[in-house]
């Protein structure tokens, strides 16, 4: 009988994060100050974050403890499965293996709650009181959420407008665990203040949230920010994802030739493929990595790898990252989560050093891939996750034509639950896709500090 479902048992829950920041052959790129352009230094960033996060963020230690109350919180959901796609694999009618590690299964729905519970705990541990942040489509908002009433912190979340009314149930979610949830752009804040000033009808961004949350955060005293993704912080946090999945291919008696996610910010990707890609940086292994990304935010294949605000008023470190520009406002496509102008810097650097390849889709073809796993699989994908099943069902038609047995390891970010709207419309053939104009992309690169 065929195998399915490859599952952990509590005591398999790593207990340290992977840095890759300890095997990269070149150091990171340092985050600068925007005037100064010299290298910030952790007391620059301590407004916003708790010291223990900071020393996470530049940290070189190849691995770090996971403390005891946060793994105590993961075992609410992990480990999570890790899945072999035979009734996809029969559709398709490829000789390749695929196999797909699960993180819809947490309370949130999503990857997210592996770094909010971490840093609500960090911020608890540091004495905050409060907490700030952005969310785009409400998968971060409700991880943090979540956290911070475990924890017993404040938390008020700047959605970005277009989700807030796309995604009411979101919003639901996260005040049923405790948060305030405001529409951004709002005029709570300056910086909200002026994008409304000159465009009172604008969607938002994240961007634009961003600079809400991290102000809101930096002039209170009791109040720190907390950001989903991007960061090398979270991005460790994230890393419980690939140590598990490791273990779980091992008991598949395979290893992935090709590792695939989806990349908003790139987190959820890193988390599953920064343990393998430790074993090509050291180990020398040949495997693949395969970033998707959406055509309406193509922040790798199509922005350029430059030093650039975190935000849209320019109130963040530049750090270097493929980016849009930072006045980069995407349209309103489903995946509310890959709605980010950059991209984490580790995830940059490692395509531009050629350790990863980026690919970018159109929703239609990400949801029909999306409707062909729910219908051999069962679960339907989050749109963002979406993305990750287009590349990997690529991979295995790719597989197909050349007749080489291949085996591909995907990240399944998410969950769909919230985002039926967007299922309805592409079942009416009512979506549309959108690529980003090249004029559009020229007009906000032209915005990037010169470094
Ligand atoms: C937020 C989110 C993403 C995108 O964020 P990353 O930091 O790139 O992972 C992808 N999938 C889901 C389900 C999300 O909630």
């Amino acid at each position: 009988m065929a195998q399915y479902k490859y599952q952990l048992e509590e005591s398999d829950i790593p207990t340290q994060w992977y840095n890759v920041a300890a095997d990269l052959p070149t150091p990171l790129p340092p985050p600068i100050h925007p005037a100064t352009h010299q290298p910030i230094g952790p007391e620059a960033l301590a407004p916003l974050f708790p010291m223990a996060l900071i020393e996470q963020e530049v940290s070189s230690e190849r691995f770090i403890d996971i403390p005891d109350e946060v793994r105590e919180i993961y075992k609410l959901w992990r480990p999570t499965p890790l899945y072999r796609a035979h009734r996809l694999e029969k559709a398709l009618d490829t000789p390749a293996r695929i196999y797909y590690k699960y993180e819809g299964v947490s309370p949130a729905g999503s990857h997210k709650p592996n770094t909010a519970v971490a840093q609500a705990y960090y911020n608890k541990e540091a004495g905050v009181r409060r907490l700030t942040t952005e969310t785009g489509a409400g998968q971060w908002g409700s991880a943090l959420a979540m956290a911070c009433n475990f924890f017993g912190l404040e938390l008020k979340v700047y959605m970005v407008k277009v989700s807030y009314h796309q995604k009411p149930y979101r919003r639901v979610m996260m005040e049923t665990w405790g948060a305030e949830v405001v529409a951004s752009p709002t005029s709570d804040t300056h910086a909200g203040k002026a994008i409304l000033e000159q465009d009172p009808e604008s969607p938002g961004s994240l961007g634009i949230a961003i600079s809400e949350a991290s102000e809101d955060a930096a002039t209170k005293d009791d109040t720190k920010y907390s950001l989903g993704s991007v960061l090398n912080h979270v991005l460790l946090h994230q890393t419980v994802i690939g140590q598990e999945a490791m273990k779980q291919m091992e008991m598949a008696g395979d290893y992935p030739d090709v590792v695939i996610g989806c990349v908003g910010g790139g987190s959820n990707y890193a988390g599953l493929c920064l343990p393998f890609m430790r074993d090509r940086l050291v180990g020398g292994k040949g495997t693949r990595f395969v970033a998707a990304e959406p055509e309406a935010c193509p922040s790798i294949t199509r922005g350029e790898y430059a030093y650039d605000f975190g935000d849209t008023a320019e109130t963040t470190p530049l750090m270097q990252m493929h980016t849009l520009g930072h006045t980069f406002v995407p349209p309103g496509i489903h995946a509310g989560g890959l709605r980010s102008h950059g991209m984490s810097p580790i995830i940059s650097k490692l395509c531009a050093d050629g350790h990863m390849e980026a690919r970018a889709y159109h929703q239609n073809g990400a949801f029909e891939a999306a409707v062909q796993f729910a219908r051999t699989e069962g679960i339907l994908p989050a749109p963002e996750a979406a993305h990750a099943v287009r590349a990997a069902i690529d991979e295995a038609l790719a597989a197909r034509e050349s007749g080489q047995r291949s085996n591909i390891l995907f990240n399944l970010s998410g969950h769909g639950h919230f985002d039926l709207a967007a299922y309805d419309q592409y079942l009416s053939g009512k979506l549309e896709d959108y690529a980003y104009p090249e004029e559009k992309i020229k007009e906000a690169m032209a915005g990037i500090p010169k470094v």
